[in-house]
């Protein structure tokens, strides 16, 4: 059998992709903003350019000024020069809003590279589904998400129990894999 490393897997996957560099640099956007997360949000990839929206004109000036290390940050993260140039546009970012579809990038990052390597051995498929899943709850539980000490899973709240297991319908549980 031959062993393919999960790295390997998402490298492939983000040289065919430009949903999958997307979604990455939407779901590390931390990683590679910092503090500016919550004061910035990825818009789309338009050829080799990044347009990205900032709330507020001087954080707008910050991170223009920033522009060269987010673009060494971004070579690091897709381990390549896919983005030339980043677009800075003011706009409202609703945080919220942000993690909800920042989670949702998540699950598409996981259809996406699930779909093109389908042709994997079920071993190899089952060690990244893993992969994801971790790196996804680490992400949910740095974002406000508790896990429930129940059933284990995900939701948004301060309780120790999820909304289920406190007989409440909630449609904010995340399933555990
Ligand atoms: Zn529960």
């Amino acid at each position: 059998m031959k062993i393919t490393s999960v790295g390997e897997m998402i490298r492939k996957g983000i040289q065919k992709s430009k949903t999958l560099r997307e979604s990455l640099l939407k779901a590390y956007w931390r990683d590679i903003v910092g503090n500016m997360e919550v004061k910035s949000e990825v818009i789309k990839i338009k050829e080799d350019q990044l347009f990205i929206k900032v709330e507020g004109s001087a954080n707008l000036h910050f991170m223009k000024m920033k522009e060269t290390t987010y673009l060494n940050n971004i070579e690091k993260l897709l381990n390549g020069k896919f983005i030339q140039k980043i677009n800075f546009r003011l706009g409202k970012i609703n945080l919220n809003n942000k993690i909800q579809k920042e989670f949702e990038r998540m699950e598409e990052i996981e259809e996406i590279t699930e779909i093109d390597y389908s042709n994997y051995s079920l071993e190899e498929r089952i060690k990244m589904l893993e992969e994801m899943s971790k790196i996804r709850e680490q992400y949910l539980l740095e974002n406000g998400y508790k896990k429930c000490i129940q059933c284990g899973n995900l939701f948004l709240g301060k309780e120790n129990k999820c909304p289920k297991c406190r007989g409440i319908k909630d449609r904010t549980v995340v399933n555990k894999y």
